[in-house]
């Protein structure tokens, strides 16, 4: 099959579908080829010439890339104008918004046939595919990074012959696979760190990280709604939010700085630092909110700025994977390419789309001009 990856064209999208590894592991174990946009890793810190000593051919626009592929590898879903690019009955794999039914419908109307990774089961045949696992950890790793940078004080303890700094307190609302990454930078840059998640299911990862488990206190039922069977969480009643909201505007006040992480499949992220909350936080708190493209944790984050309110400064970066765009493509690009082998029949080198496959089920987006069904589905 011949194998094509596009630059990136959404603003501030650093990252590649491929990389040299896995352009080399397409030619040489699976016997494809390979076309890369000129400059597309650039922005990855991968050369062309990189591409090339792998095997892959150069190609000087986008237009030529979609036009000579069988399978388009992306990170984002197609901008307006690279809909145009692509070719009626090749393949897409890549982040596509599942739950944007609009995108979804332009996109079929293509003709292409689409895989959006966001929809890859949490089984544990799929763990290799699994990019949101990959970008959020990156982005856990990333958003305490931020954090330190922009508080004005040490994150460790610190003995000195001037006298002792006391150590940041760190609160992390939503304990995933970004928020224990971020429990595990804070903890390894010495800061004390506390958090919070609606799925008690957490409570052990996160003491396992050195860090403290806030808890609502919940009715037994609640307990057990708290979680999907795929490990997502579920909205939960406006009971238990007071709860939560109480609890957490408390320990607000205590902390110095807030990750905040907590997303639901297919709604907005839930709200849980209000402004009042914001405000009565210390000045020189700095909250990092990672929900932004969801809507946001935090009622006072903006998109792509760091704002200021009563001296707590609130970071809404939207993509931080983008930040580590070399390490987050590496990370993609093998997750891609695993996916790509599940669509390979090996014997015959070409694709086949067994849609009794529980993970190409659940990732299958459109095909012969339609959307296959409502994504939200598959993510219950
Ligand atoms: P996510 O990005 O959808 O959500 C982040 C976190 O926010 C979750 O832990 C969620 O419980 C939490 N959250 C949601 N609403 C909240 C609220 N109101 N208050 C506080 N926290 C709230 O989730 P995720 O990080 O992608 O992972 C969810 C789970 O799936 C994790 O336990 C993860 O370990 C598991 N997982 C399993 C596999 C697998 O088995 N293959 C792969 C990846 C992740």
């Amino acid at each position: 099959m011949r194998i094509g990856v596009p630059a990136e064209i959404r603003p501030g999208e650093t990252r590649v579908a491929t990389t040299p590894e896995t352009v080399g592991k397409f030619i040489q174990k699976g016997g494809h080829t390979c076309v890369v946009q000129a400059g597309a890793g650039t922005a990855a810190t991968i050369r062309d010439s990189s591409f090339e000593a792998a095997g892959a051919v150069i190609a000087p626009h986008a237009a030529d890339v979609y036009a000579q592929s069988d399978i388009v590898l992306k990170v984002r879903a197609p901008e307006p104008e690279e809909l145009p690019l692509l070719r009626r009955g090749s393949i897409l794999v890549g982040l596509l918004n599942p739950h944007d039914e609009s995108g979804i419908e332009k996109l079929a109307e293509t003709g292409v046939t689409a895989f959006a990774l966001e929809a890859v089961p949490r089984i544990t045949r799929a763990q290799a595919m699994d990019v949101l696992s990959s970008q959020a950890n990156i982005a856990g790793y990333k958003a305490v990074l931020i954090a330190a940078n922009e508080y004005r004080r040490f994150l460790p303890l610190l003995m000195t012959a001037a006298g002792t700094v006391k150590a940041a307190r760190v609160l992390v609302l939503g304990a995933g696979v970004a928020g224990l990454q971020a429990i595990a930078t804070a903890r390894r840059l010495g800061a004390v760190v506390e958090a919070f998640d609606v799925r008690p299911a957490v409570k052990e990862q996160v003491e396992s990280l050195g860090a403290k488990f806030v808890e609502v206190p919940v009715a037994e039922h609640e307990r057990a709604d708290a979680e999907t069977a795929g490990g997502y969480a579920r909205e939960m009643s406006d009971e238990y939010k007071r709860r939560q909201a109480t609890l957490i505007a408390e320990r607000a006040r205590a902390a110095d700085i807030i990750i905040t992480t907590a997303l639901v499949p297919g709604r907005r992220a839930p709200l849980l630092l209000d402004e009042e909350t914001v405000r009565a936080m210390k000045p020189g708190a700095v909250i990092v909110d990672l929900a932004v493209e969801q809507g946001g944790n935090c009622a006072l984050t903006e998109r792509d700025r760091v704002v200021q309110t009563e001296g707590v400064r609130i970071v809404g970066y939207s993509n931080l994977p983008a930040l580590v765009a070399a390490d987050a493509s590496a990370l993609y690009a093998r997750n891609v390419h695993n996916f790509v082998n599940l669509l390979m029949d090996p014997a015959a080198g070409t694709v086949t789309i067994d849609r009794h496959d529980e993970i190409i089920a659940a990732t299958l987006v459109c095909i012969d001009g339609a959307p296959t069904r409502k994504p939200e589905t598959s993510l219950a």
